[in-house]
């Protein structure tokens, strides 16, 4: 049996792994350091590329669950990445050269991956595509072939993404704009104090200084928040905050007017509408908390404006991350629509063992919802709101039936329900044993 990965990332990496594994001779193509990517180093197979953080181990956390997850589906990464460790306090941060290192040796191990120094510009089938944000542009012409075209984007401006249950329903309120249609956006109104200490703030935070190769291209179509507010102390108000046709109950106006929408359909998540940024991270928790509603908002995903080569997944891939209609050639890793290290990983994982499947004549597995890997499996498959790479998250996956109010309860609580579901599937899983 043979197979190939295309990309020697992290997604790819532990793809090739879990196909080797399982008895598939796989040939792993690595562009670098033959044809470099604008932020990669070297030439080492699963580089970090930024971070070498893989965050937090507290289990009671969704990236924790997800690490605990991978350890129990046999992951390279959350191997070499324990083997790799430096001190971090609570998070699993690697020296990168090591944890690189030992995913080689870990592959070269197996005996059944080729690795090819070669930029691939063809797609096969029998294959993983997981050339990761920074996919080279022939292939991104390839891919797009493949999806059809509009389903393969090149930068992500998306902007940051709260929990519903952490916003203050005190403050904040559902209306439409002039009373049309549905009250679907949440609404939080700011005095005209707020909304100058606010801007002032915006104004002066901290930005990402954004690579060359990053300027320009990303600035076309779309303007950082900050930016606006830059431009004069009444841009944001007729712009993104723009409070015209938003009344509150008693009819009150207001100065100004941030605006969240649904991500999902279980209230779970929600979108600062037109707050795409360059902020460094800590700065828009400090910054954005200034919004009246958003005082103790937790962000689940900040906002972020960057090149990032993403398909839009949802109608295109299946939730066991094959392609609809073409069901031999899979994706995984960050161009999916999943974001992170460990995302892409574990979206790398779960691809490597479904085209064994596919391969053996087997079926292909679609982790439960409750799932750290089965969230990110039915997001990227099923989402229907503006689709951006997304973390894993708990509000992710489907409310708990009886709702805990002890916030850190209520992580245990679903930290636990997606570990003992898996647990149950797992069995399922050949390759795998508890
Ligand atoms: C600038 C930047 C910073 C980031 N920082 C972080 C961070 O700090 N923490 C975090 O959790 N996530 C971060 N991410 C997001 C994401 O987690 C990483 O990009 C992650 O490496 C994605 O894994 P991947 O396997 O999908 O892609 P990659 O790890 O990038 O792997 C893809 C591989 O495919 C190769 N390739 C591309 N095209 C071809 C081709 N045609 N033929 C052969 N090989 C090819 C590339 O050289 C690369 O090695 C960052 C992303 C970017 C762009």
């Amino acid at each position: 049996m043979k197979a190939c990965v295309i990309g020697g990332g992290l997604a790819g990496s532990e793809a090739a792994y879990q196909l080797a594994k399982r008895g598939v001779s796989v040939t792993l193509y690595e562009m670098r350091p033959v044809v470099a990517t604008p932020v990669h180093r070297g030439g080492g197979l699963a580089e970090l590329v930024c971070s070498n953080s893989l965050k937090s181990v507290d289990v009671n956390t969704a990236q924790g669950t997800l690490k605990e997850e991978m350890r129990l589906l046999d992951s390279l990464t959350l191997r070499a990445a324990y083997i790799a460790r430096v001190p971090a306090g609570n998070a699993l941060a690697v020296d990168r050269e090591r944890f690189s290192a030992e995913i080689e040796k870990a592959l070269d191990a197996t005996g059944m991956v080729t690795v090819v120094r070669e930029e691939v510009t063809r797609i096969p089938d029998d294959a993983i595509v997981a050339t990761g944000p920074l996919t080279s542009e022939k292939l991104a012409v390839e891919i797009e072939k493949v999806c059809g075209g509009q389903r393969l984007y090149f930068y992500d401006a998306a902007a940051p993404i709260v929990t519903g249950a952490s916003i203050d329903r005190g403050k904040v309120f559902f209306a439409a704009r002039y009373g049309k249609g549905d009250a679907d956006y949440l609404n939080c109104p700011m005095t005209k104090e707020e909304y100058l200490a606010f801007r002032e703030a915006l104004v002066a935070a901290r930005r990402v200084i954004l690579k060359d190769f990053e300027k320009g291209e990303l600035f076309e179509n779309c303007m950082p928040v900050e930016e606006m507010a830059r431009r004069g102390a009444d841009a944001l108000r007729f712009g993104p905050l723009r409070p015209v046709g938003i009344r509150g109950a008693d009819g009150e106006k207001y100065h100004a007017v941030v605006q969240l929408r649904k991500e999902d359909d279980y209230d779970g998540l929600y979108n600062l509408v037109g707050f795409q940024t360059n902020l460094v991270f800590p700065e828009q928790e400090r910054v954005f908390r200034m919004i009246p509603g958003l005082e103790n908002a937790e962000f689940v995903r900040y906002g972020v404006m960057h090149r990032n080569t993403f398909l839009h997944s949802p109608g295109f891939l299946n939730a066991d991350f094959s392609v609809r209609g073409r069901e031999r050639l899979f994706f995984a890793g960050q161009i999916t629509g999943v974001e992170g290290y460990l995302e892409s990983a574990a979206s790398g994982l779960i691809a490597g063992i479904n085209l064994y499947e596919r391969l053996t004549g087997g079926s292909t597995h679609v982790l439960p919802e409750t799932t750290m890997c089965g969230s990110l499996q039915k997001y990227v498959s099923e989402y229907r709101g503006d689709f951006q790479p997304m973390h894993v998250s708990f509000a992710l996956t489907p409310p708990q039936e009886n709702r805990i109010k002890d916030k850190a309860l209520r992580k245990k609580a679903y930290s636990e329900r997606a570990l003992s579901d898996l647990t149950k599937y797992i069995e399922n899983i050949k390759g795998v044993s508890i």
